[in-house]
């Protein structure tokens, strides 16, 4: 069996497509969604994050708002910041870019957000009304990887799946995301016992452990989806560096029923997830809560 590739790419196209159709009638009520975008100090990988989100932001037609703060800033600068931009009208959603300098009480300040601007979906009150299942802002990476499974799985009800991770941004919310699905679900981690044995009886894997190769090919059930989060940066074999995810990709292509590339899987949609969460938290803003937000699908 040769594994279905999952165009994150072009799923992504797709969803800011959309985003950008809503926003264009938007518009003609005067309604503009903003994104505020906050990184402190000068990490690279954090500044080509933030670069290609306010990027596809204005070409969605998303108005974005950047605060670029010596990584000399302060929790309480911070905070003062986040409270500034929860009284904007014209600031929908507030995107504090991870990790914050390590002198930064980075919860207190994701804590400060306005849940209804928290596009990030990393609130206590975001999180905690998906875990109730509530209409929630849901975090962009794990909805991204929703999206992507039902590409290739648009009935998941009674499916085994299986999340690798439980950080709060991915895992967690991942695996909430599918038991409101009805899936069956089991979360894994560091101290997991027979990892293999618990791939091999799972229909749906996603990985989200941040050690490539950490899921081999041969663990895997026959005709899995495999949604793969990882981004590890490895040496090429020819002095370079390259982007490889959590899973032996090419094992994992011999065995699985679908699979997402990385790059061109999970990354795209995260930051297309936060350009619908955007849109969404602007529609709520100006219309109200009942008005019909742009679904993820
Ligand atoms: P994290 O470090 O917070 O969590 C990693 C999780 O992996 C932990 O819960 C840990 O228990 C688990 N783990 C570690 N070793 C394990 C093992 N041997 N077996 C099973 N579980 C193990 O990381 P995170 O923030 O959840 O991110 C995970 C990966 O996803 C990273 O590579 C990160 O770069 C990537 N990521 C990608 C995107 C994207 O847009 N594609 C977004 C967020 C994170």
């Amino acid at each position: 069996m040769t594994a279905t590739i999952i165009d994150g790419k072009a799923v992504a196209e797709h969803l800011r497509t959309r985003v950008a159709a809503r926003t264009a009638t938007l518009a003609q009520q005067a309604i503009v969604p903003g994104l505020a975008v906050v990184l402190v100090g000068e990490d690279p990988a954090s500044q080509v994050y933030v670069g290609s989100k306010t990027k596809q932001a204005e070409a969605a037609g998303i108005r974005h708002f950047d605060h670029r703060l010596p990584v000399s800033t302060n929790t309480a600068q911070l905070i003062s910041l986040v409270q500034e931009l929860n009284a904007r009208r014209d600031v929908h959603g507030i995107l504090v870019q991870l990790p914050l300098p390590a002198s930064v009480d980075s919860a207190a300040v994701l804590a400060a957000i306005d849940p209804a601007k928290d596009v990030d979906g990393f609130h206590a009150v975001n999180a905690g009304r998906l875990a109730l299942g509530q209409e929630a802002t849901v975090p962009c990476t794990p909805l991204g990887c929703l999206i992507l499974i039902r590409q290739v799985l648009p009935q998941m009800a009674g499916k085994r799946a299986l999340v690798i991770g439980r950080s709060n941004i991915v895992g967690k919310p991942m695996a909430q995301l599918l038991l409101q699905n009805d899936c069956t679900v089991t979360i894994a981690h560091s101290r997991t016992r027979d990892l293999p044995g618990i791939c091999a009886e799972s229909e749906i894997v996603v990985a989200a452990i941040g050690r490539p190769k950490a899921v081999a090919g041969d663990w895997l059930r026959p005709g899995a989806v495999v949604i793969d989060v990882g981004i590890n940066r490895i040496a090429d074999g020819s002095g370079k560096t390259k982007l490889v995810g959590d899973v032996d990709y090419a094992g994992a292509l011999a065995r699985a029923g679908a699979i997402t590339p990385v790059p061109g899987g999970v990354g795209p949609m995260t930051i297309a997830c936060l350009l619908l969460n955007t849109l969404n938290a602007a529609i709520r803003a100006h219309l109200g809560a009942k008005a019909e937000l742009l679904s993820p699908y």
